[in-house]
């Protein structure tokens, strides 16, 4: 059983009030809160060893890129990566997945097929729509069924020898749903597609193994997983990552420059050009030894109770209707009362203290797949307690009264 009174304690930002009322911080799939010790791992950096990494002979900067890349090690451990230079820092899940897209137009030709789900975040999407414009490429989506799934018999139908790509997240970051990515990368590697899952929403709920797995890549954000912003990482198959071409050109992903050729560096540094984000890396690694230190069964299993509680809770308003109803989800909730829009109903709960997402949480086509202009997303992490439910529970409950 997990000490939930000792874990809140752990998060300073759990203690604040929003307008006069205690915070309930229910929008963890947008970012997660931050606890202490990866506070106190972005101060000491600060203090005491700010420094460029890389390149510099003297102590500071010999600090800094030890710790950095004793990070990688961390990450490379946690998602059980077989080498550590298939682990590349990023920015973030976005940045992940445009290095790909972008290096994947110089591998494909007009005609080919690149498949995404209807479950994809605008950040799954758009990217893939670029690579086509550029290439001639032709996109192909798995569509979803009533309870948010994808329904995979579709897929069976438009994978072919054409596909060379299939993109899908672990993960509906709207609905919650946990897609079946071992068959959809089994599948896939069948025609010789590559697979790049998206775990931006599945990482901070379950501890993947990207050899497992077998994806050819695998992406994240540090800040769904009690880290830090503006930090991510892709993982790819050494073979993938050269393959592709580098996407930003710059100091660090050199190996030799001449004004007549330049050579690149090896992996990780082919991607990493410029000073990257050396702090944000180093907390990513204590957030992780953090979530660890929890473990994930725990994890998961305190989840499941607040989504099991929740979803009885919420069920037994008169109206309410909740989207993404897949027997294996996170702990996501999405949904509307009758006609009310979203929008005003996060604006009242917002004023009783409770952080809820309203809108369409960067999935349009799911939105239009129910013919809705959005829901309210509820999103919980395993800090969050059964008695914030209820506090959501009776906000809600409020809000239906007075905009009904
Ligand atoms: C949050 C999220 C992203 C985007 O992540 P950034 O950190 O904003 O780059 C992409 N996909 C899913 C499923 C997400 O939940």
């Amino acid at each position: 059983m997990l000490d939930i009174d000792k874990i809140r304690a752990e998060f300073p930002i759990l203690k604040r009030e929003v307008n006069g009322k205690p915070l309930v911080y229910f929008d963890n799939a947008a970012t997660s809160q931050t606890p202490q010790i990866v506070i106190d791992a972005i101060v000491d950096y600060y203090y005491n060893y700010n420094a460029n990494i890389h390149r510099g002979v003297h102590t500071l900067s010999q600090e800094a890129t030890d710790k950095y890349e004793e990070a990688r090690l961390k990450i490379q451990k946690h998602f059980n990566a077989k080498k550590s230079f298939e682990v590349i820092f990023t920015s973030g899940t976005t940045h992940s997945i445009n290095i790909v897209a972008t290096g994947f137009a110089s591998l494909l030709d007009k005609g080919d097929e690149i498949i995404v789900s209807a479950l994809e975040h605008h950040s799954n999407i758009v990217p893939w729509q670029m690579l086509c414009e550029r290439t001639g490429a032709i996109l192909k989506v798995i569509p979803m069924n009533e309870e948010g799934e994808l329904v995979m018999s579709a897929y069976d139908k438009i994978l072919s020898d054409k596909t060379k790509l299939v993109f899908v997240n672990h993960v509906s970051n709207a609905l919650g749903t946990i897609n079946p990515i071992e068959e959809i990368i089994r599948k896939a590697h069948n025609v010789g597609a590559a697979v790049l899952i998206d775990g931006a929403q599945a990482c901070p709920h379950i501890k993947p193994d990207v050899q497992k797995l077998d994806a050819d890549f695998y992406v994240a954000s540090a800040h769904k997983i009690y880290g830090p912003t503006g930090v991510g990482i892709l993982y790819g198959k050494e073979e993938w990552l050269n393959k592709l071409p580098p996407y930003q050109g710059g100091g660090e992903m050199i190996k030799e420059v001449t004004f007549e050729k330049t050579t690149y560096a090896d992996l990780p540094h082919k991607f990493e050009a410029g000073t990257p984000n050396i702090c944000g890396g180093i907390a990513f690694g204590v957030a992780l030894d953090y979530a660890n230190s929890i473990g994930f069964d725990e994890i998961e299993k305190r989840e499941m109770e607040l989504l099991n509680y929740a979803t009885k809770k919420l069920l037994a308003i008169d109206g309410l209707k909740i989207y993404g109803t897949s027997n294996n989800k996170t702990a996501v909730i999405s949904f509307n009362i009758d006609k009310i829009h979203p929008y005003d109903i996060g604006t009242i709960v917002d004023k009783l203290g409770v952080a809820v997402r309203t809108g369409h949480h960067c999935t349009q086509p799911i939105m239009d797949f129910y013919k809705i202009p959005g829901t309210v997303r509820a999103s919980f992490s395993f800090y969050n307690t059964k008695e914030e439910i209820d506090v959501l529970v009776n906000t809600v409950k409020k809000a239906k009264m007075m905009l009904s």
